[in-house]
């Protein structure tokens, strides 16, 4: 088993000034590239200038996510020394993949926190009109500029919550799994899927009032989410039949956050494992994060079609593998738990 464990990972409410002691560090060379798109330019313009004081800086947008364009797009790459991604999910992706295939080391700098998918060494892209996790790299270095994520709308914090208190329908569909012969489990890891969501369950109020020490704390989960993920060698211990559930609503063209479309997804999942979905109701309600189909924007004839279509958007045994998933059975379930 080869595990690749190393990074750097640096929160700070003063980041334009000490980014460029942390990229010192890291001994890179002089040539960066930074990847972003056209917003996240004008929100990460501080630490842009101030990198450029010390490196030679080109900021460059990516057209598409396309994986024929970011192949294309990485060859831009040979003349650079690293990358820093800035941004959300899509920069993130994009400059995890290039960088993988230029082989180049490369610095996340998320600017906001609503998923699990920054330290994984996976990264989610367009291939021919469907979504496609391929194989990327980790980080050499997270860096988290905390006036950043504090000025970002809270919805963006709250998915990202979304997506950690999924990883518990995650682990209860992976012991499934295993009690099955599908696959083994390992306790270890499950527990580490599992601190992340009680860490923020335990830090509800810190979070919600976007302090600095809730935001840390969603964003160690997030990096404890990832580490799992990275430890086991896939994404089974922070991705069960939720995740199935908001995968089938992407692919009916749900727009929502992806930690939002999992947290409803957590409420059926719950409920199919006969777990206390109820109190992880309140939970999420607690932190404001929506837990119905209006709330993340999506029709109840979606919501239906995406959990009769979840048991087979990919190979993974789940609870839904365990259930007769009629669309009459979803229409009733999702009723039970007031998603519609
Ligand atoms: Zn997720």
């Amino acid at each position: 088993m080869l595990v690749n464990l190393l990074y750097k990972v640096v929160t700070s409410s003063d980041l334009e000034k000490e980014i460029n002691d942390v990229l010192g560090s890291m001994g890179f060379g002089r040539k960066c590239a930074f990847i972003c798109d056209d917003n996240i330019s004008k929100v990460a313009s501080g630490i842009c200038s101030s990198v450029s004081s010390s490196y030679d800086l080109d900021v460059i947008c990516p057209e598409s996510m396309e994986k024929r364009h970011l192949e294309e797009f990485s060859r831009r790459l040979n003349s650079y020394d690293f990358i820093i991604g800035a941004g959300g999910g899509r920069s993130i992706d994009a400059a995890k993949y290039t960088a993988f295939l230029a082989k180049k080391p490369w610095v996340a700098f998320p600017t906001i926190l609503s998923h699990d998918g920054v330290v994984s060494s996976r990264a989610v892209l367009n291939d021919s009109g469907s979504k496609a996790s391929v194989q990327a790299k980790e980080p050499a270095a997270i860096v988290v500029d905390l006036k950043i994520i504090e000025k970002a709308p809270y919805r963006f914090l709250a998915a990202g919550v979304g997506d950690l208190l999924s990883n518990v329908s995650a682990v209860e569909d992976w012991k499934l799994a295993a009690a099955r012969g599908k696959e083994p489990f390992r306790p270890f890891i499950s527990r580490l899927s599992l601190l992340a969501a009680d860490s923020v369950i335990d830090s509800t109020e810190e979070i919600k009032s976007v302090k600095s020490g809730g935001i840390e704390t969603v964003l160690w989960g997030l990096i404890a989410s990832g580490f799992a993920m990275n430890l086991h060698g896939s994404s089974r211990p922070c991705s069960g039949s939720e995740h199935n559930f908001s995968h089938a609503l992407e692919a009916l063209g749900a727009g929502a956050l992806h930690g939002e479309q999992v947290a409803i997804g957590t409420l059926v999942s719950m409920r199919l494992q006969e777990k206390d979905w109820e109190s992880m109701r309140n939970t999420m309600e607690g932190f404001g994060i929506p837990v119905t189909a209006e709330g993340v924007g999506i029709s109840e004839d979606m919501a239906i079609d995406a959990l009769h279509d979840a048991k087979s958007v990919r190979d993974r045994f789940t609870v839904l593998n365990l259930h007769d998933m009629s669309r009459e059975k979803c229409r009733s379930i999702l009723e039970e738990v007031g998603i519609i």
